[in-house]
């Protein structure tokens, strides 16, 4: 199908940015059949951009500003690319590191589409109808580019894609199947639980803000706070932690965070997991119980209508922390909300410590790691920020 933008419109897409709103589009030809391709041309007919259509908001995801065909060729040098990438920076081809990003939508020129890797397994994930209808040929190519480095291709997006597209979509595997699911982070074994866990069955994404806390940790008492697979709370452990609490209000959580203990740190006394409610765990824990606290909420405001009730949601969130941290101690707070940016993340974090009266410092601005890259010309691929912060 070929689509005309309203005069003007083309000036986003100058600059290289991605996405096509609904209403920049004067005119569609062709049959209109969502998640196929679109060439898209100005106002004056020239061509500009070939990509993705669906209906919504965002209309069309650009997957190329080359009038160029998307064949197998062309998945191929994407993936490869990615690939290449994620060797050149160190988290891929090491014996210590099997748990990492492949293809990170907008931020690898892939709108759409997230790829992570687990060992030998690859979790493919689509959040545009596009990129579910283009599967198995993404599938194929992540075979020929990454070769004997993979032997199993899982599919999960259930619960990424608009449900009343009604594609039939089900998880499953496109490739391989039943898989070993330990995988190794910087030295730690995880199960990845991609059936039935949250995003692709791990937050890859925390990786590096994870070793930092390792590097805090050595005689604390440690609260990990939404703890879903337990990542801080194994770091805080191999860090020298006197003892490492975790709490998520999941009792499958709870079960992941145990057996994840027990893989590399088994019978160890110092950890105990509770399934608990956030809110309460924090207003009902004792006064300086706890000298380093990790705070990763999921996102409070999934889009903008809903901002300044998550903005008020991390105030409350940090001010039982500020309230109850031993003095001396260290603070890492996070927020993987889209919709709210880095310095209204900072301010609501900056309202709590006000509202506690206590000194706070900033040791540390934190984000996204080098395997989760963010397109220059799509800002909107900046998503986790975090403050490590010492309260006196
Ligand atoms: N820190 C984790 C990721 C956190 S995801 C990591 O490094 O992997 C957010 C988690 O918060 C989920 O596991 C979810 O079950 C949990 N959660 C959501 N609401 C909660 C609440 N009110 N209290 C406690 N946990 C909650």
């Amino acid at each position: 199908m070929n689509i005309t933008l309203k005069r003007g419109k083309e000036e986003s897409l100058r600059r290289f940015h991605p996405w096509i709103f609904s209403g920049a589009i004067q005119h569609i030809e062709g049959k209109q059949v969502e998640g196929s391709l679109a060439r898209v041309f100005t106002s004056d007919g020239e061509y500009i951009a070939t990509g993705h259509w669906q209906i919504g908001s965002i209309a069309v995801r650009v997957l190329t500003f080359h009038d160029e065909l998307i064949d197998n060729s062309f998945w191929d040098s994407r993936l490869q690319t990615a690939w290449d990438m994620r060797k050149a920076i160190g988290v891929a081809g090491r014996e210590d590191n099997s748990t990492f990003r492949l293809v990170h939508g907008e931020g690898d020129n892939l709108p759409g589409l997230v790829i992570d890797v687990y060992g030998r397994t690859a979790v493919l994930q689509a959040h545009s109808i596009g990129m579910h209808c283009s599967r198995m040929e993404i599938a194929e190519s992540l075979k020929r580019v990454m070769g004997s480095e993979i032997d199993n291709i899982f599919y999960k997006s259930e619960t990424t894609l608009p449900f009343k597209a009604d594609l039939g979509q089900e998880n499953g595997f496109l490739l391989g199947g039943a898989a070993d699911d330990v995988a190794v982070e910087n030295g730690l074994q995880f199960h990845i639980d991609w059936l039935r866990g949250q995003k692709t069955g791990f937050f890859v994404d925390q990786r590096d803000n994870r070793s930092l806390l390792e590097h805090y940790s050595r005689g604390r008492d440690v609260l990990n706070m939404f703890c879903y697979t337990g990542g801080f709370s194994v770091y805080a452990m191999r860090g020298g932690a006197h003892t490492v609490h975790s709490v998520d209000s999941s009792a499958k959580a709870v079960e992941l965070v145990n057996a994840n203990m027990e893989l590399n740190f088994p019978g160890d006394s110092r950890h105990q997991a509770f399934a608990e409610d956030a809110f309460k765990f924090l207003q009902q824990m004792d006064d300086g119980a706890y000298d380093l606290i990790i705070l990763d909420p999921p996102a409070f405001a999934k889009h903008k209508e809903a901002l300044r009730n998550a903005l008020k949601g991390y105030t409350r969130l940090n001010l039982r922390a500020f309230e109850k941290i031993r003095p001396g101690g260290i603070l890492f707070t996070f927020s993987c909300s889209q919709a709210v940016n880095k310095d209204q993340f900072r301010t609501a974090v900056f309202t709590a410590a006000v509202q506690s009266g206590r000194s706070v410092r900033i040791l540390h601005q934190l984000h996204q790691p080098a395997d989760h890259p963010i397109n220059i010309y799509h800002p909107e691929g900046e998503y986790l920020k975090g403050l490590v912060l010492y309260v006196e």
